[in-house]
């Protein structure tokens, strides 16, 4: 597939894996692409790359892409290849039935975070027009929609405050919940360069990262929790900074709502949020929870980094809200080396809800019961848009099970892989009238679709996409659409059959419209990207080139707001059947489910999952490394192959989740935040056994 050789031209475009955003140069012979070369005036990666943006792409031309639309009247039917006008024919049609039938509110449609911003704009236009409702949703639903909650609860703003450049000048890292080296690994080697300068080093997480292992001057500390007591942690560290009086008066008295400061530091004080009273919940021990207190606190430049084992809890949003808490409280926010920084795990999580991918928001976090945004958006598409907030993803699978939401439009996920209680998702599609699939390939959810549409990889669009960062990198076309179209052309062929007219001639013109209706976007231009190579939004008349730092002077809120955060423990219990808590992650060659790194050569370096438990625990139920155990939760069960590690803490187990055979999401359970619905992927009661070789 992929063609060696000298080759004859070039594009720079954006790697579209991990939430870092790397530029690469594609070297091309004709319409194949020769090499992924790092692009070294890329500004996130500056000539770095990974293991996945630099050799993972072939599946771009794998056998296995769809590459005609299909369609069937129901899913026990066999597929029928027709033209893309029949079969946008067909699924308009449909949709048309099921709302005449059960109402505008019967269908929706969900973008994924792996599309350019232009396309997840796109669906959320032709949901709030062409659909008539609210029902727009996106996959970051199942990841950081905690953070776009917590930050704009506490900062302001749903993303996160610095660049990653920024990290070079922080004197304390604090890394919770996430694994950089393997999921960011580029700016996971950034990390370690700073670390190895000297900068000290503080890992939140039920599992030994390799972060941990960084030669380095500084002092490093691993702070071992039990899976679903982040907030305790939290609290726990904010504790010791009020308590020692070593809090930041000046930043918290100029910046802060004093007011809500007030309330935080009389809740904070309270001796149940102390180390050793949390102790107990945690597992971490007291002395090692002041120790890292002191360090962030006194560090001068504290930054923190966090991931998915801080959103994907029942407490996620609080969470979210803790961290920022504990930023506010010793004014790290607002210059270089300091800041709230979630680490965004797909390529444009950032931007699908910058674009307005949710229930409840127009573009720029704008809520769809403002009356003004909202109103400018009516004008602008010449509709009425509801002033409630839509369906979420699980309220769509609960209505479709319930017999009220007939039809779906799937851009780019693959919901029956990634989404959690695999058994009540399956339940939910099934039930559809209309499912139409728009992917790359014929994926898990396909099996339940009526309407197939074949998708176009990043290597055959032009777009955007933002980065962790708020970046906004160009994504360029540097080979024609395998079945000759892009995604966004495939939603404006849907939303014309439909009956809601778009005339879009190229992505640009969507990014004008985006621009024009979104605050923060104002100033953002094709012709600037190119000519700036990124942008960081906000991008407008205040900051005509963007703003690498946020929250340097005030907040989109005025004031720094503190909220009280209290411990509220997971109803995800161990007991006598399920003693083990089950948690997951991601490894440096694989991506999320594997549609794409599983269809490369990368799949030779690590072909299965496997579950990671401690000694301890594999002694005492007779398990060796490379058995087979039977991994049982109150969902479902699987099968996978025991790696012991001390990695694990003894009663936690862990795996990846990149291949459909070991199914991790038959296991987890639909808990989920209470604020967003994100599911609590990372804590799941389980038991394990050995079990005979499947
Ligand atoms: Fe792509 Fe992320 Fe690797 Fe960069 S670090 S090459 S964006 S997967």
């Amino acid at each position: 597939v992929i063609e060696q050789g000298q080759p004859e031209h070039s594009v720079v475009t954006t790697c579209a894996y991990c939430g870092v955003g790397c530029s690469f140069k594609a070297e091309m012979k004709g319409n194949t692409v020769v090499r992924m070369v790092p692009f070294k005036d890329g500004h996130a990666n500056h000539g770095h790359s990974c293991v996945k943006g630099r050799f993972a792409f072939g599946y771009a031309t794998h056998p296995d892409r769809l590459t005609a639309p299909m369609i069937r009247n129901h899913i026990d039917e066999p597929w029928r290849e027709v033209s893309w006008e029949e079969a946008i024919q067909f699924a308009a049609e449909r949709i048309k039935a099921i709302q005449a039938k059960y109402g505008k509110d019967s269908v929706g449609g969900i973008t994924s975070s792996r599309c350019t911003n232009e396309e997840a704009y796109l669906v959320q236009k032709l949901v709030r027009t062409a659909f008539g409702n609210n029902n727009t949703d996106t996959c970051a639903r199942v990841c950081h929609s905690p953070t776009g909650y917590g930050l704009k609860q506490t900062l302001g703003e749903s993303a996160g405050t610095q660049t990653f450049d920024s990290v070079m000048k922080a004197d304390c890292i604090v890394v919770i919940g996430a694994n950089p080296t393997d999921a960011h690994p580029v700016f996971g080697s950034q990390l370690r360069r700073r670390l190895r300068q000297g900068a000290k080093l503080i890992v939140a997480d039920p599992r030994y990262i390799d972060l941990m292992k960084t030669p380095h001057g500084g002092e490093a500390l691993h702070l071992s929790l039990r899976p679903g007591t982040n907030v305790a942690l939290i609290n726990a560290l904010a504790h010791v900074i009020i308590t020692e009086g070593l809090e930041d008066r000046m930043f918290i008295a100029m910046r802060c709502d004093s007011g809500e400061y007030a309330a935080w530091n009389a809740f904070i004080r309270e001796e149940r949020h102390s180390p050793e009273a949390t102790e107990a919940i945690t597992g971490v021990p007291a002395d090692k929870v002041r120790e890292a207190a002191r360090m962030y606190a006194e560090a001068g430049n504290g930054a923190i980094y966090y991931g998915l084992g801080v959103t994907e809890h029942s407490q996620g949003s609080t969470m979210v809200m803790g961290i920022a808490n504990l930023a506010l409280a010793t004014g790290n926010i607002g210059r270089e080396g300091v800041g709230v920084n979630p680490l965004r795990g797909q390529n444009n999580v950032q931007g699908s809800c910058d674009m307005g991918s949710f229930p409840h928001e127009l573009p720029g976090y704008q809520h769809v019961s403002q009356d003004g945004p909202r109103k400018a958006f009516e004008d602008a598409w010449g509709v009425t848009i509801d002033n409630e907030p839509g369906l979420r993803i699980p309220n769509m699978f609960d209505a479709a099970i319930d017999g009220s939401f007939k039809g779906l439009y799937v851009q780019g996920e693959d919901i029956a892989q990634s989404d959690p209680n695999t058994q009540h998702v399956e339940q939910a599609l099934g039930s559809l009238e209309c499912l139409i699939v728009q992917d790359l390939f014929l994926n898990e959810t396909a099996k339940y679709a009526h309407v197939l549409l074949p998708g176009s990889s990043f290597l055959e669009k032009d777009g955007t996409f933002t980065n962790a960062e708020r970046r906004i990198n160009r994504v360029r076309k540097v080979m024609p659409p395998l079945a000759g179209k892009e995604d966004w052309q495939i939603t404006q062929d849907l939303a014309n059959a439909l009956g809601y007219r778009m005339d879009y001639n190229h992505p640009e013109e969507i990014m004008n419209e985006i621009a024009s209706l979104t605050p923060s976007f104002h100033s953002v231009t094709y012709q600037k990207l190119d000519e700036l190579g990124s942008i960081q939004w906000p991008c407008n008349e205040e900051h005509p080139n963007g703003s690498p730092i946020m929250h340097e002077v005030d907040f989109p809120i005025g004031k720094g707001k503190f909220v009280l955060t209290d411990y509220v423990p997971t109803t995800e219990r161990t007991n006598r059947r399920f003693p083990l808590l089950l948690t997951t992650g991601r490894i440096l060659s694989q991506y999320n489910v594997g549609a794409q790194t599983r269809r490369t050569d990368n799949q030779h370096w690590h072909g299965q999952d496997w579950l990671e438990l401690h000694p301890h625990d594999a002694e005492e139920r007779g398990i060796n490394d490379g058995d087979w155990v039977g991994l049982t939760s109150r969902a479902g069960n699987t099968v996978l192959q025991a790696k012991i590690s001390t990695r694990m803490q003894p009663g936690v187990v862990y795996t990846t989740f990149h291949h459909p055979v070991s199914g991790a999401n038959v296991i987890t359970t639909d808990n989920s935040d209470w604020a967003t619905n994100c599911p609590e992927y990372k804590v799941t009661a389980v038991q394990c056994e050995k079990v005979a070789q499947p």
